[in-house]
């Protein structure tokens, strides 16, 4: 049981694409603070077991308190910005990911830790500019899911597994990205397990 060292192995840091969750047919309400940057956003660092089982709502006695994070305010409005209904500013995304998520990672990271280590990662990996490098733009055409993944790998190092939804129009379209990252939460890993998400071989990349 590798587990019992932290209660975990390694966490899947995901990132989300606001439009592809806003042009879906439950559509979206961006935060009281405004619309998201045109970037990847983060959706969560969840910790995982390498058999692909994972822990979740570890701690009911560490509720979210927006006084521990306060100083990351600025930077969680901008890089994790909440796009669910109704119009919020976030506090109930952020409670929600250190609930479910966070609270299994707490021996390793505190709260604190936990937002900070999350942006970290997201500073590091600018997943709109490596993509961009390689010709991927979000200008509503259609790339090959292959070329995204060889984008990622050749600008951060490690394989991503991309995740599709649909737009009204049925047409399959980029909505997250998962990369992994060590149980220090710091440095991205391969994937100790591959997670199961669907896509189509041509997907298309919506206009932000
Ligand atoms: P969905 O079913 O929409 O893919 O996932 C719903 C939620 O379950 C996610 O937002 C996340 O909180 C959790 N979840 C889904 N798959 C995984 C996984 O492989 N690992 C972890 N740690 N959480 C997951
Ligand atoms: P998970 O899927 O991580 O368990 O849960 C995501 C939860 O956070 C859902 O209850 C969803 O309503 C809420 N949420 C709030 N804002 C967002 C957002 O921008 N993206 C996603 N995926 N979920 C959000
Ligand atoms: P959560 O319970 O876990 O609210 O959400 C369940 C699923 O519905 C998640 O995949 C979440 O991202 C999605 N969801 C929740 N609220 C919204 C919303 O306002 N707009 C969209 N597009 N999806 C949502």
């Amino acid at each position: 049981l590798s587990h019992l060292g932290h209660g975990y192995d390694f966490f899947y840091f995901v990132q989300q694409w606001s439009s592809s969750y806003c042009d879906t047919k439950r559509s979206c309400c961006y935060p009281t603070t405004g619309k998201p940057t045109a970037n990847f956003t983060i959706h969560g660092l969840w910790p995982n077991y390498n058999n692909g089982s994972y822990p979740s709502n570890c701690n009911k006695n560490s509720p979210y308190d927006g006084t521990k994070v306060s100083v990351l305010f600025s930077r969680l409005q901008v890089n994790w910005a909440t796009l669910a209904c109704p119009t919020n500013n976030g506090t109930k995304f952020w409670s929600h990911e250190w609930e479910k998520h966070g609270t299994c990672s707490e021996s390793v990271l505190d709260q604190h830790s936990y937002f900070e280590a999350t942006l970290h990662i997201k500073d590091k990996v600018n997943l709109l500019q490596i993509l961009e490098a390689a010709g991927i733009r979000p200008d509503d055409n259609f790339y090959n899911v292959e070329d995204i993944k060889e984008a990622i790998k050749a600008g951060t190092g490690y394989a991503a597994t991309v995740e599709c939804n649909s737009d009204p129009s049925k047409n399959a379209q980029l909505f997250q990205i998962y990369l992994c990252v060590d149980a220090s939460g710091k440095d991205l890993i391969e994937c100790p397990v591959i997670p199961k998400r669907k896509c189509n071989s041509s997907i298309q990349f919506p206009i932000f």
